[in-house]
């Protein structure tokens, strides 16, 4: 087994005690690059997760009850132990997820900035208060913590996907169960330990780890002592648990699937346009839900603008995430790449044009060649489904009104790109993009202030930003005569 760069707890977390599962079953995490070993870690039951959700609302309303500096204070101090712990971190998101070392960094410093960000909002939680318009009675607001939560995350940002939901509600208040994905648990099991050790009470944090998502969220979804889910991952699990919500009516926040368009107008700047255009499509390998899936290019910037990609891209390189100068580190698993092949051939049968790459890597682990396809057809598979990985298809257009129609022809929402030196230009298009999120001349949007999230299919709710933590809040209204 592979020597983890720290001590990574590998049993359940349930009530503040560390525990193998009721069943005594492990899963194995792997390496993606290689399959070797990485821990073996507990295969929760339905009844872990029921003592999970027993524990979390057992704890409910002490937590709730704390001083707001009080929950302030963990999550500053959580904070300053991942960034104490950065370097090995980082290693151990390299290990279980794949991506280069630089990026690992990265997203330590991105992930970590939810916790101190929402600690800083834990203390400004404020509310409301007037006069009703008639007069003669005031009106008071007042935000109180929803409950104990249901939190699902997915495995492509092993840390930001935890911490974008540890962060707010426990800065609001709430005690909750976190489900981290089966691939990439070991970072959220090594940043609730830190927890733990910055004075965590017990109950307010509760790991599972399943083999079977299903068979633990199930059961919470169903209880009435649950209050929330909150989950990122795809569309399609996201319909299934509204499903499962709705009985309930429970309360969600859906973190959804994207198909960003990234568009280039004739008048970008190139050097900005090719920066911005690399970052969007290969980082995170292109397992970013706010990977530029569809290049729109107007057609007098085409050919230079196509040029200046294959140059980038043929400098990327790929290989192990944790060697020196590697760019595209492995996919997550043989699906991932099989997934990516099949849309590579499906654009090509339809007219596109390998330029790079259009293969995997043979074995062993799950890489892809970083691709490039020319003269992509709209109707193309990969112009409407998510590719997960580093495919960049360019498809040609002649007017703004085209652009715009082929950029809103999907049913994702999440994020859009576009390059233009234009600024009035670039008002206009953001203006008509059915997304909820654009960056103008610019690769990566995330950032802690921001209300990260999207329309349509890609989602419901915003994570991170002064939004973020109203996902995690109920009103309460009260009127009192003067
Ligand atoms: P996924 O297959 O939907 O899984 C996400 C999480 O849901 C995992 O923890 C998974 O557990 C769990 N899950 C799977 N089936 C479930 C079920 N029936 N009931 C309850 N939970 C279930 O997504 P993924 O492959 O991990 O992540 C990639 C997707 O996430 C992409 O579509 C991407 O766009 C999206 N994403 C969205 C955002 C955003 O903020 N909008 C951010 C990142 C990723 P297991 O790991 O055990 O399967």
């Amino acid at each position: 087994m592979t020597q983890l760069p720290l001590d990574v707890p590998t049993d359940l977390f349930i009530g503040g005690e560390w525990r193998a599962a009721s069943g005594g079953d492990r899963i194995d995490v792997t390496d993606p690059a290689d399959d070797s070993l990485l821990a073996r870690i507990a295969d929760a039951t339905a009844e872990d997760a029921t003592a999970a959700l027993d524990a979390a609302v057992a704890a409910k309303q002490e937590w709730a009850e704390t001083a707001p500096r009080t929950r302030s204070d963990l999550l500053r101090a959580t904070f300053e132990a991942v960034m104490d712990s950065a370097d090995e971190l980082a290693l151990l998101m390299t290990l279980e997820m794949g991506k280069p070392l630089a990026e690992s960094k990265a997203e330590v410093t991105y992930g970590a900035e939810f916790l101190r960000w929402f600690s800083e909002e834990a203390a400004r939680v404020g509310g409301r208060h007037g006069v009703r318009p008639e007069g003669g009675a005031d009106m008071v607001v007042r935000p109180y913590p929803v409950g104990p939560c249901l939190l699902i995350t997915p495995w492509n940002f092993p840390l930001a996907m935890a911490t974008r939901k540890l962060g707010p509600a426990l800065a609001a208040g709430c005690t909750v169960v976190i489900k981290p994905a089966t691939l990439t648990p070991l970072t959220t099991l090594a940043v609730v330990a830190m927890m733990e050790r910055a004075g965590l009470p017990a109950g307010v944090v509760n790991v599972l780890t399943s083999s079977s998502a299903s068979k633990v969220s199930k059961p919470l979804m169903a209880d009435p002592r649950l209050r929330k889910v909150s989950f990122t991952g795809s569309t399609e699990v996201g319909r299934i648990l509204l499903e499962q919500a709705a009985p309930k009516v429970l309360r969600t926040s859906m973190e959804l699937g994207g198909n960003a368009p990234f568009l280039v107008f004739d008048d970008a700047d190139l050097d900005t346009t090719v920066t911005a255009a690399m970052q969007a499509k290969f980082r995170n390998v292109g397992q970013a839900c706010t990977a530029a899936n569809r290049f729109l290019v107007q057609r007098g910037i085409a050919e230079e603008l196509t040029a200046r990609l294959k140059d980038a891209v043929d400098e990327l390189v790929v290989g192990r995430g944790t060697d020196e100068g590697v760019t595209i580190g492995p996919l997550v698993d043989d699906d991932t790449v099989a997934k990516c092949v099949e849309l590579t051939e499906d654009a090509v049968s339809r007219g596109a044009k390998v330029l790079c790459g259009g293969e995997a890597v043979d074995g062993p682990g799950h890489f892809m060649q970083p691709t490039l396809l020319s003269d992509v057809p709209p109707d193309a598979r990969i112009c409407a489904e998510e590719v997960f990985g580093p495919v960049l298809p360019i498809t040609v257009f002649d007017t703004e009104e085209e652009a715009i129609a082929m950029a809103n022809d999907t049913e994702f929402g999440l994020t859009s790109y576009l390059c233009t030196s234009d600024m009035v230009r670039a008002r206009r298009v953001t203006d008509a993009l059915e997304v909820g999120m654009v960056g103008i001349n610019i690769g990566v949007l995330s950032n802690a202030a921001a209300p990260f999230g999207g329309v349509k299919q890609s989602g419901l709710g915003r994570e991170g930003g002064v939004e973020g933590i109203a996902e995690y809040q109920a009103l309460r209204y009260t009127l009192t005569p003067l």
